[in-house]
């Protein structure tokens, strides 16, 4: 390994990280069995009617959301290709379907930098896997539980035949497009959502039950490539809502932000008006966690909140709606605390700037800011490791969570 090829950021995504290792002390055999890369348009192909049905019961789903897309948009006759998969369910039509695995332990060199972005392949990060090539069902998973960050969910508001009306929240273009699909505020203050009720809104809940429902045609037609992909697709959004970020508009105490809103004066567009201050600390923790879990890999390393991620109290088989509100219920009262420890760990004067993003500084380096912090505030990082840990547990339970949920009907293992 050349000294260029050390500096070549490799590393593995969050979710990957995420799956891996909240699959890591699961007993399911099944996990191992390898199955072959197979093309979408085979399983759009051997889906026949069934394709069909399953688009129409998610445009009810999102017209119950009060969603209508343009008339015919569910039957257009192109379905069976990739593009046309994508618009009659109202994905992002431009999205690209990579056959790719996420890196093995061996292919990733200790000191290598991570590679902090979240646009997917083609990247250092993976490994193109030819159609017919083997794959663990434990690898698909992990390698695709980031696949919804890869650009499936951007830009949808821009494509009014697609119907999904005004953009509650986040800009219309790029990463942060895709929120209302990753994000759901349940818990919010009341005062908070009467003041701005489009907080309110997402469609999570309608992205799992068409991922799990997909899962579920691809393992009946036999093709359990696409049963684990979208799978994995599932788990994501659950995993999602783990993160407090995703879980809580603005993760403060009441007292901060009252203290806020008599500074401002009104209530009304405070998460706007407060954008990067917000997705600042967003950033620096799903940046922190990353940093943590890859390191963790790597080396071994910060054992507490890879034992909960692989340790948690799971549940019996619950119904998607319950499963998410009660993991965001956990999380969206822990956020503000988490919000307040990660401020007093990285004394980071950048995130009240509103003019900095961190999203777009290439240059932050949180291999150096989060160890050089651990070493200054222990206890600090202590008590940060403890609260992630808690998530973490939650991300571990959803996790193991969708794997019964996706698979139930090739799996009988009374999971
Ligand atoms: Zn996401």
């Amino acid at each position: 390994m050349t000294s260029d090829a050390k500096l070549t950021p490799v590393s593995w995504n969050t979710h990957a990280l995420l799956t891996r290792f909240a699959l890591r002390s699961a007993e399911w055999d099944f996990l191992d069995i390898k199955c072959s890369v197979v093309p979408l348009q085979e399983l759009l192909f051997a889906a026949g009617n069934a394709l069909q049905k399953l688009v129409r019961r998610h445009a009810e789903m999102l017209a119950a959301k009060g969603c209508n897309a343009v008339p015919g948009m569910e039957s257009l006759p192109d379905i069976v290709t990739p593009r046309g998969f994508l618009e009659a369910l109202r994905l992002n039509p431009e999205f690209s379907i990579h056959y790719v695995r996420s890196l093995k332990l061996r292919e990733v060199p200790a000191d290598s930098p991570h590679d902090a972005s979240r646009s997917g392949p083609p990247s250092p990060a993976y490994v193109p896997t030819p159609v017919g090539e083997l794959i663990s069902a434990r690898r698909i998973l992990s390698t695709f539980s980031d696949e919804p960050d890869w650009g499936i969910d951007q830009d949808l508001f821009l494509i009014p035949q697609y119907g999904y009306g005004p953009q509650p929240y986040g800009p219309p273009t790029g990463v942060s497009s895709q929120a209302p699909f990753h994000m759901a505020f349940f818990f919010e203050p009341r005062p908070l959502l009467w003041a701005m009720p489009s907080l309110r809104r997402n469609f999570m809940e309608e992205r799992i039950r068409l991922f799990f429902a997909l899962a579920d045609l691809a393992f009946l037609r036999g093709i359990d490539y696409w049963g684990w992909r979208f799978t994995a697709w599932a788990m994501h959004y659950l995993q999602d809502l783990t993160q407090p970020y995703h879980a809580r508009a603005l993760p403060f105490s009441i007292f901060r932000l009252l203290k806020r809103l008599i500074r401002a004066g009104r209530l009304s567009g405070l998460a706007e008006r407060h954008g990067n201050i917000l997705r600042n600390r967003h950033m620096l923790f799903e940046a922190a966690v990353h940093w943590l879990l890859n390191d963790a890999l790597k080396r071994g390393s910060h054992r507490k909140p890879v034992k909960a991620l692989s340790h948690g109290n799971d549940w019996k088989a619950q119904d998607v709606n319950a499963v998410m509100k009660q993991s965001a219920k956990i999380v969206s009262r822990l956020a503000a605390r988490v919000n307040a420890a990660l401020e007093t760990l990285m004394r980071e004067p950048r995130l009240n700037d509103p003019s900095y993003s961190l999203d777009h500084d290439r240059s932050y380096r949180i291999d150096l800011t989060l160890p050089q912090a651990a070493l200054d505030r222990p206890e600090s990082f202590e008590r940060f490791l403890s609260l992630v840990a808690v998530c973490l547990s939650e991300a571990g339970t959803v996790t193991r969570y969708a794997v019964r949920t996706g698979a139930s009907s090739v799996v009988s293992d009374g999971a």
